[in-house]
């Protein structure tokens, strides 16, 4: 597997430090609603976890929240409430993203805090100022850049090309312009904990090393995030890191994801030109969003356009009815054999991730499926491997499909929308949904009616196309409540 690696600007092999992958990604500044630029950096990472771990790797994710900073204090005053309330309010809401938007959570991820881990980021800023590369100043402390040589390594800039381009803010606490802030001291009225340099709180770029020291150990495998964060963010993290532990290097790959961009400008805050997930969600299911951003390569810019997404949209379409396909039994035809596409699927991925190519051996496999003859054989086969690789490597959600036995060996069918549904409820949902195709099949419109209504009101919803009935959890009963209704419809488990 290759990988490209921002350090050395090539494809490198990759050869993880030891049987687990240590990733660190950064993570957001909760003070406003996630926006698509978000949901592409972390469904890339997303699929980048979930492809080591289809490789058999153990992978060990953490991802900060960034939970205090200037951003945070100037939005919550603004709004009169506390810097906390405002930073919690939106972390809730990232999170709720990011499940909709069926990015993995493992047990083993974790997800710290800055607020939570203030005292490991002072041991961090103590220990550089014991080793002479960082100093207090006015209450605050700052990172000497001249005590890194290497600083610009990642960036692939001098020091001297950084402040003629006047990338640095003089003050006249600094030694020198290009220096950077550790911990800030605090003006009034904002939050502050204590430090051996008084009252104040941490500067970003400290935060991430403090974080990935504390849970992934020296050196890290992958460290991730946007193109926007390499300069200073990731060069910052680089020199605190490696002047703190003396380990070289502290990152064996840095990855990049392109930025998302809207009529040719960078979607951004300051532009005004932010399209949220929550809006693009009421308009696209997921499947339709993961699509889009998984078509072009990880390390280009994403165009959003409202065409794109609409092509996504029946691309996933097109993918569910290829995979909803009666699987003809007994055929004595052509054999149709999966195993070419997941190896081309395979290779892309292998190639720095080239997600677009390993979408591209999907469609291609569901066009096969789709052109076989009914007297094919392997059709089964072909979608089972197409849904694993859909959902397991991409993400997709791709509806599960229910075969219903109805009556005298007719079948029905009906797909699932239901990756976070507990197996418990479902089985009981799927007792239902059975009752009621076997109501339809006699005719007994009026139970079958009430069965649907019923489900409705425990935020299960059936739709019934020709073949296919379509199943959507608004909310997840609870066993229980489905366990009432099933008793008061008098159904046998
Ligand atoms: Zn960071």
């Amino acid at each position: 597997m290759k990988i490209y690696s921002t350090l050395s600007g090539k494809k490198e092999e990759f050869t993880p430090q030891g049987d687990e992958v240590r990733i660190y990604v950064c993570g957001v500044t909760p003070y406003s609603d996630a926006h698509i630029g978000h949901a592409m950096s972390y469904v890339i990472f997303d699929v980048i976890r979930r492809y080591l771990r289809y490789k058999k790797y153990t992978v060990k994710y953490v991802q900060n929240v960034t939970d205090i900073d200037d951003k945070i204090i100037d939005r919550a005053n603004k709004l009169g409430i506390a810097p906390r309330e405002l930073a919690g309010k939106y972390t809730d809401s990232f999170d709720e993203d990011m499940k909709a938007l069926n990015i993995v959570r493992a047990e083993t991820d974790v997800y710290p805090r800055a607020t939570e881990e203030i005292p490991k980021i002072i041991e961090v800023i103590q220990g550089l100022i014991d080793k002479g590369h960082a100093y207090p100043a006015g209450g605050s402390v700052y990172f000497r850049v001249r005590s890194a040589p290497d600083y610009g390594k990642l960036s692939h800039r001098s020091l001297e090309a950084m402040r003629a381009a006047e990338c640095a803010i003089g003050s006249e606490e600094k030694e020198d312009a290009m220096d950077f802030v550790l911990w800030k001291a605090t003006k009034p009225g904002e939050p502050y904990w204590e430090s051996p340099w008084g009252q104040g709180r941490p500067g970003w770029h400290i935060e991430c090393s403090a974080m990935s020291l504390k849970y992934l150990g020296d050196t890290l495998d992958i460290h991730g995030g946007g193109q926007d964060l390499i300069f200073p963010h990731h060069e910052n993290e680089i020199a605190q890191s490696e002047s703190f532990t003396g380990k070289k290097p502290f990152v064996k790959y840095w990855l990049h994801n392109g930025l998302v961009q809207l009529g040719g400008d960078k979607m951004s805050k300051s532009l005004g030109n932010l399209i949220t997930i929550k809006e693009a969600l009421k308009k696209y299911s997921a499947d339709a969003l993961r699509i889009f951003i998984l078509s072009s390569h990880y390390r280009s810019p994403l165009t959003y356009s409202e065409e794109g997404l609409e092509a996504a949209q029946n691309a996933g379409e097109r993918l569910l009815r290829v995979v909803s396909r009666d699987d003809p039994t007994g055929g004595k035809g052509e054999a149709l054999d999966a195993e070419p596409y997941r190896t081309q699927f395979i290779e892309a991925m292998d190639d720095d991730f080239n997600t677009a190519r390993a979408l591209g051996a999907l469609f291609d496999l569901a066009s096969a499926i789709n052109q076989a003859g009914d007297a094919s054989v392997g059709i089964g086969q072909a979608q089972s491997t197409l849904v694993s690789l859909a959902r397991e490597v991409l993400g997709l959600k791709l509806p599960r499909i229910i075969n219903v036995e109805v009556s005298d060996g007719i079948s029905m069918r009906a797909t699932v929308e239901a990756s976070v549904i507990p197996e418990a409820v479902s089985a009981r949902v799927n007792r239902l949904i059975e009752e009621r195709l076997k109501c339809r099949q006699e005719k007994n419109w009026q139970r079958a009616d009430e069965i649907r209504n019923r489900l409705v009101e425990l935020g299960v919803v059936l739709e019934d196309t020709k073949a296919v009935t379509g199943v959507t959890y608004k909310s997840v009963p609870s066993e229980e409540l489905v366990d009432k209704l099933i008793a008061e419809l008098d159904i046998s488990l």
